[in-house]
């Protein structure tokens, strides 16, 4: 029996802990919240979004990618869906998303301190660790306000710091680099973004559903559909928050970052001759209409002016009276509507970080630091971030898994 310290009683740092108790070893779990999963009662807007049927590894980035399918293989996934199962939780699934069946992310959060408890783990909440330090073959932990324990190994658990309210506040990266990991610069992913447009102001409260697509320097690097939320200081939604962590690394790089919005994705029409074909048939059946007024019905009513403003076309003109590059002008703004992204939304709005600790500084089949004997590293304290949809929950509780069973 051997005694281990898990740091951090998030999501990856729970499951890490029932699994070395399953293993027979005497666990104890610090975290610093007044409550364990904090974070997890916010996932999935209250009901956590804790799988997904579609397991493509597109779904994720790394500066090591190649390592995620040492650790995301099919073995380990069929482990933790037994798992659920064998805490009780049975899962409800909308599209290919896997929720808990209440459709409360407490039911998941509950589940895990029950079987903890059932396993006989020592829970101690309201315990900050302040410092880990290895003498000899053990760890010495330093808590605030107690006594350092000893432990023969410890699991650190303690997330990135994305959201820091919820305990995250990048803790593990201070502690890994003190102990000579290095560190790839964790940035905000999964959060809005940012631009610097006059029109901004106007468009603020406007949902519509688009494509986007990612240019980087120019040149394409990734396109996403789904519902658009346009703000007052740039774009929101999930289609966004996918994009989001390889702006934040492209920005940080000083890359060019730049977004097309395709305003029309839903009617399936993506070329300009596409549009025109469509607009056309449109004033036909529609006859005598302004082209505001043949946009009607199409497109939210406020964004109809902002496109029609920015491609300088006067909406009371008919479409028969618009000239062929004016034409143009106005397919170039209603389905490839462009403007640069000058930032991101900060830590405290991300729901996770890009960048961490390489996963080439740990071993992919027990997660132990390569630097550390013992130290094993888990969650969205490495360098991994996915997609929205269930895969950053994924890759918490899967490396929990590996780090606890060995
Ligand atoms: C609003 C929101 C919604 C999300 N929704 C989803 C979703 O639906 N699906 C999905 O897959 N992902 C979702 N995510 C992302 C997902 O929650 C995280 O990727 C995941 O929780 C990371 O787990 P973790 O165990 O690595 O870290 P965390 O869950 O952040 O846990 C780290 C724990 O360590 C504790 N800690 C930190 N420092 C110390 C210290 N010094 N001493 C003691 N304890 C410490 C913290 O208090 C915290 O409890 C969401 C995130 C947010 C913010």
């Amino acid at each position: 029996m051997k005694k281990i310290a898990v740091i951090g009683a998030g999501a990856s740092g729970l499951v890490a802990a029932i699994f070395a108790a399953r293993q027979g070893n005497d666990v104890i779990l610090l975290e610093k919240n007044n409550i364990c999963g904090k974070k997890l009662l916010a996932t999935g807007n209250g009901r956590c979004n804790f799988w997904n049927e579609d397991q493509s590894l597109v779904h994720y980035r790394s500066s090591n990618f190649d390592k995620i399918k040492n650790i995301l293989n099919d073995t380990n996934r069929e482990k933790i869906l037994e798992f659920f199962k064998s805490i009780g939780i049975e899962a409800k699934i909308k599209n290919g998303y896997y929720y808990p069946f209440s459709n409360q992310a407490s039911s998941m959060q509950k589940a895990l301190i029950l079987e903890a408890e059932k396993e006989k783990i020592q829970i101690n909440t309201n315990q900050e660790v302040t410092d880990i330090k290895k003498i000899n073959d053990k760890f010495e932990i330093y808590c605030k306000d107690r006594d350092k324990i000893i432990s023969d190994r410890v699991i650190l658990a303690t997330g990135s710091k994305a959201s820091p309210k919820t305990g995250s506040t990048g803790f593990g990266y201070e502690i890994c680099k003190k102990m000579n990991h290095s560190i790839v610069k964790p940035l905000p992913a999964l959060v809005q973004l940012r631009g610097a447009e006059p029109f901004f102001k106007e468009w603020k409260g406007i949902r519509a559903d688009v494509s986007i697509t990612l240019y980087e320097n120019n040149q394409k690097i990734a396109q996403e559909k789904g519902e658009i939320q346009l703000t007052d200081y740039g774009i929101s939604g999930i289609c966004v928050f996918n994009l989001s962590g390889r702006v934040a690394r492209g920005l940080e790089k000083k890359k060019q970052e730049r977004v097309e919005i395709n305003f029309l994705e839903g009617l399936d029409i993506k070329t300009q001759d596409e549009f025109l074909v469509w607009v056309n048939h449109r004033d036909k059946i529609l006859k005598n209409r302004t082209i505001a007024e043949l946009l009607e019905g199409v497109l939210n009513d406020k964004l109809v002016k902002i496109l029609l403003k920015r491609a300088k076309i006067s909406g009371q003109l008919k479409w028969k009276e618009l000239e062929e590059s004016k034409r143009e002008n106005l397919a170039k703004n209603i389905i490839a509507f462009s403007f640069s992204i000058t930032g991101t939304n900060s830590f405290e709005q991300a729901q996770i970080c890009s960048g961490g600790i390489p996963l080439d500084e740990i071993s992919s089949q027990t997660m132990e630091s390569k630097k550390v004997a013992g130290l094993y590293l888990i969650g969205e304290l490495l360098d991994v971030d996915g997609d929205c949809g269930g895969y950053n929950l994924e890759w918490a509780w899967v490396t929990g898994m590996i780090a606890g069973t060995n």
